[in-house]
């Protein structure tokens, strides 16, 4: 079957760059002939219809922006068969035989099954701040998220350093610590807590008590919000414990890591990553996701794309033990 109508959403957590993802959807379909489709609110518009045609002026003036102008849901009846039906038969009533799904693993997993029942080509495209997808060294957001992290802590850092007091901030990341690592080695944090590593307080609190000792009272601990103590909170109580005499402060730096403008490196992404899904949807490569690796285009099912995400390298983790002697 040939695509010749897609459609287009922006599905689960919203991520800066998304728009830029979009305009290249747009542009890149109209451009080889297709017609496109918006969808709004990911897969509820597709259960309630709200489906509408775009041309390439829809999304003038889009790349620069954050959030989404397609919306975001997270849809509790795509859950059910039921639910995927309702959006199935909107989907025919418009002629659209092709949908691009730009979001997280939970929006793929959709996509999967969505597949499975209906036979819909889906391509996916990774937006998530939390770069918790396989196969893919980008995900769109990452890069703004962490640089907005990044510009944050190294303010908290000022009035620490004035203070001499510890840290402890909570950057987003409920499975993956790839935020708090790459804002955490960027900002010279002492320590990095994440949940795909395992740790061990004890030492961590025994080596601010040497810290202590020879008064390197400014100590920096980027903890990802998924942490196995349960955040920041957690991680100051512990240390207040042992250590009852330290200044010790926590900020959570919270939704302002989900905003605004993309940087340049997720507005690149964005756009090769929509260009590329228009392609797989014209030359019949489906239900995969469009990824990145070494500089190549990189595409995997779907379902493999949310598969062995956890995978942080030890070389990172040595840089910051290193690093913060
Ligand atoms: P993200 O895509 O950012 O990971 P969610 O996990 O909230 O966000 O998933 C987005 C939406 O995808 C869900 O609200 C639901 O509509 C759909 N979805 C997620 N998992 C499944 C699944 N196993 N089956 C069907 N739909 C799913």
């Amino acid at each position: 079957m040939k695509v010749t109508k897609i459609g287009v959403l922006t599905s689960g957590g919203d991520s800066p760059g998304m728009n830029a993802a979009i305009r290249a959807v747009v542009r890149t379909g109209i451009y080889y002939g297709l017609e496109v489709f918006g969808i709004m609110r990911g897969y509820q518009g597709m259960i309630d219809n709200e489906i509408f045609p775009m041309d390439t002026r829809s999304v003038a003036n889009i790349i620069q922006r954050g959030g989404t102008i397609l919306k975001t849901a997270r849809c509790k009846e795509f859950f059910e068969y039921e639910g995927r039906k309702k959006a199935y038969d909107n989907l025919c009533k418009h002629g659209i035989n092709g949908l691009v799904i730009i979001g997280g693993d939970g929006s793929f997993k959709g996509a999967v099954e969505f597949n499975k029942e209906f036979g819909m080509p889906c391509v996916g495209i990774a937006g998530t701040i939390d770069k918790d997808i396989n196969g893919t060294d980008f995900t769109i957001g990452f890069d703004t998220a962490v640089n907005t992290a990044v510009e944050a802590i190294d303010k908290i850092r000022d009035t620490m350093e004035a203070h001499d007091r510890i840290f402890i901030i909570e950057v987003m990341g409920r499975d993956a610590g790839y935020i708090a690592l790459h804002s955490g080695i960027a900002t010279g944090a002492e320590y990095v807590l994440i949940p795909e590593r395992k740790t061990n307080m004890n030492e961590v609190i025994d080596s601010l008590l040497e810290k202590e000792r020879r008064k390197k009272l400014v100590n920096l601990i980027v903890v990802a919000e998924g942490d196995d103590f349960g955040g920041a909170n957690k991680v100051q109580e512990m240390i207040k414990q042992k250590m009852p005499n330290a200044e010790t402060r926590v900020c959570i730096l919270g939704h302002i890591q989900r905003g605004g403008s993309p940087t340049c490196i997720d507005r690149l992404i964005a756009s090769r990553m929509g260009y590329h899904a228009v392609e797989c949807l014209i030359n019949g490569k489906y239900n995969v996701m469009v990824g990145i690796l070494n500089n190549r285009m990189n595409y995997i099912p779907l379902q493999e794309a949310v598969k062995n995400k956890g995978k942080v390298s030890d070389e990172w983790l040595k840089i910051i033990k290193i690093l913060a002697s």
